[in-house]
């Protein structure tokens, strides 16, 4: 929702932008922090949904972690203060280079993906005489009695010879957009049963990871602004078997970052076509590419001012301007008479959004305004 007031200033600003509404991150940090805490979880953000200097600094002064899935972001996330004894660092293919800027940098932990993998984490860290932690990364789809596991019973033993390595605990990621809370619950039954078998082998690990995928509500972003973080980490709470000592770690990206943003973008055309009218914007898959990438769905708002409240509503395909038929935002969209010149709001894109941008077709890069600073 904006202000006539906040809408006016848009309407001197160029198009296509990314708004980013700082309260909103605020106070979702504040309920994120306070379920947090209450069972002494530590979060860590995301930081491949959205690297804004300006958000990441917001969200590092609130005392989140960051979690990396690339050197670049780790560099990113030191850059902007978060303390190495809070950055992990995570995906399948690490390069070498980027596993050196890492143990240069003495990061809390890498989150390992194979074997292989920490080989050679371990060959780099002796040749630049460091110790690093790891955690291993576990698919939990993984029946804990059948083979997979004895993958793990491989990679334990490995583990002796690889010396500069230290297990210290284990790491989940169960997917993205996850709104049936009870994925988590199954999740913490499958962690259970895995740390049995580490317990059975008296391999004691001080750190669980549960990964992220928090969703949000991308249909009604006004009234369920704040993802309900309490039910959240209440189940973890209820089902995690939680060892002596042991830390549990999370990992929210979206959940942190979605509903904070939204791209703003001028009408260029209103198209009469023959079965739907086209709204044509000046903002496309190039400035957010989820609709395009994965068919998801932003809400889309006409915010000109002129709209009377209960102005009756038409029928639109909402597309932008890149010369590809799959750059569509929304198709049927319900939009009051629309037309050239009006102010577009595509909401609850703050997570993969500005982050994702590409510059197809030689496209400027949009422009980035904050609710504080307007
Ligand atoms: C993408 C990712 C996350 C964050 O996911 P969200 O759905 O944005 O919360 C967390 N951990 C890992 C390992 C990831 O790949």
């Amino acid at each position: 929702m904006f202000s006539n007031q906040t809408v006016e200033k848009f309407s001197s600003l160029r198009t296509p932008f990314y708004y980013y509404d700082t309260p909103v991150l605020r106070h979702t940090l504040d309920a994120l922090k306070k379920a947090a805490s209450k069972h002494d979880f530590h979060v860590h953000y995301a930081m491949k949904a959205n690297t804004n200097d300006v958000l990441l600094d917001i969200i590092r002064s609130n005392g989140l972690g960051a979690d990396c899935v690339s050197g670049n972001e780790v560099k990113r996330a030191l850059e902007c203060g978060f303390a190495a004894h809070d950055v992990v660092f995570a995906g399948v293919g690490k390069s070498d280079e980027e596993i050196m800027y890492a143990l240069q940098h003495d990061i809390l932990c890498f989150n390992c993906e194979s074997l292989q993998e920490m080989e050679v984490i371990d060959g780099l860290a002796k040749s630049m005489n460091k110790k690093t932690r790891i955690a291993i990364r576990i698919n939990p789809n993984v029946n804990a009695n059948t083979h997979h596991l004895w993958e793990l019973e491989t990679v334990v033993a490995a583990l002796k010879q690889l010396t500069s390595l230290e297990l210290i605990g284990l790491h989940f990621h169960i997917g993205s957009q996850i709104t049936d809370l009870s994925a988590f619950k199954s999740l913490c039954l499958r962690v259970n049963e895995i740390q049995e078998w580490f317990v059975s082998r008296k391999i004691a690990l001080t750190h669980i990871n549960v990964g992220g995928g928090l969703g949000v509500d991308y249909h009604q972003p006004d009234t369920h602004t704040i993802p309900d973080f309490e039910s959240y980490f209440n189940i973890f709470a209820q089902f995690l078997e939680r060892r002596r000592g042991q830390q549990v770690h999370f990992e929210l990206g979206r959940a942190v970052i979605a509903q904070c943003g939204s791209l703003i973008s001028r009408v260029l055309y209103v198209k009469k076509g023959i079965r739907t009218d086209f709204t044509i914007l000046d903002a496309g898959m190039t400035e957010l590419i989820r609709p395009a990438l994965y068919q998801s769905y932003h809400k889309i708002e006409n915010i000109s001012p002129r709209i009377p409240k209960d102005a009756p509503m038409q029928r639109y395909d909402v597309v932008g301007p890149i010369c590809e038929s799959s750059d569509c935002f929304g198709k049927a969209v319900d939009l009051p008479e629309t037309r050239r010149g009006d102010l577009v709001a595509i909401r609850t894109a703050g997570a993969y959004g500005e982050v994702m941008m590409s510059q197809y077709n030689l496209r400027d890069r949009a422009g980035v305004h904050y609710s504080d600073t307007l």
